[in-house]
């Protein structure tokens, strides 16, 4: 191979390795490579259901139901323009005593955007939380948990600390809420043999638009929940672990 046909194939290679890199470290829900991310205590007894994409009016109330009858704190990190549309619920949600975190405003794909971007989406959900619910807001998920080290920074200059997760639902579409518990308990399962604890990724909401069909979600955790409270496990929030 001719020296400089060499030299084009090497600087691909490395172009590939360091598109890899940065797609792992933006993109991998554990990854800390692009700033520290909160994910889960080293308990393998506790559990966080954590709800994104709400508040979701005909959803969101029924988890609430559900976590009422079983006596157990959830987190939700909710989209800003959704609570502007619905601060009821959001305020709903507050009042039964569970955790609400940052969501952004309109759920951007943040490692794409530009800082002034970033800022904006922050700030903004920052305040549609606290001028509906009066509380300071101290958690942010990032939208699809894409970041880039701007991302993490601004949370954390906000005093917001970034929350990933280690076991998804996979619930963003609607599937049958089956699926979605042996997706949990599979999850569940595999952070209890590495003596962890789970942190679960579910959905009482969809990005797009407010209404969205998550009501298998409400039955899985319901079922998730009557399995459990027969075992040693405890709920908890991230809170417990920050
Ligand atoms: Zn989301």
């Amino acid at each position: 191979m001719p020296d400089t046909a060499l030299k084009v194939a090497a600087a691909a290679t490395t172009a590939a390795l360091l598109a890899g890199a940065w797609t792992y470290a933006a993109l991998w829900p554990q990854s800390q490579l692009f700033g520290k991310v909160l994910v889960a205590g080293p308990s393998p007894n506790q559990i966080a259901l954590t709800y994104d994409d709400g508040p979701n009016p005909g959803v969101t109330e029924r988890l609430l139901e559900v976590l009422a009858r079983h006596n157990v704190r959830a987190t939700f990190f909710m989209i800003g323009r959704f609570v502007r549309q619905r601060p009821d619920l959001a305020r709903a949600v507050a009042a039964a005593g569970h955790l609400i975190g940052n969501h952004t405003m309109t759920h951007p794909w943040l490692a794409w955007q530009s800082a002034a971007r970033i800022r904006e989406e922050l700030t903004a959900c920052n305040r549609a939380l606290e001028d509906t619910l009066g509380i300071p807001i101290r958690f942010f998920r990032a939208p699809h948990g894409a970041r880039r080290p701007y991302v993490l920074r601004t949370a954390r200059a906000l005093g917001l600390t970034p929350v990933q997760w280690n076991v998804t639902a996979l619930d963003w579409n609607p599937l049958p809420a089956a699926q979605i518990l042996a997706n949990l308990q599979r999850g569940i399962a595999h952070n209890q043999r590495r003596h962890r604890a789970s942190n679960l990724l579910l959905h009482d909401g969809g990005d797009q638009s407010l209404g969205q069909p998550r009501i298998p979600t409400v039955e899985a955790t319901d079922q998730l929940l009557h399995i459990h409270k027969a075992t040693s496990t405890t709920f908890v929030t991230p809170e417990d672990w920050a």
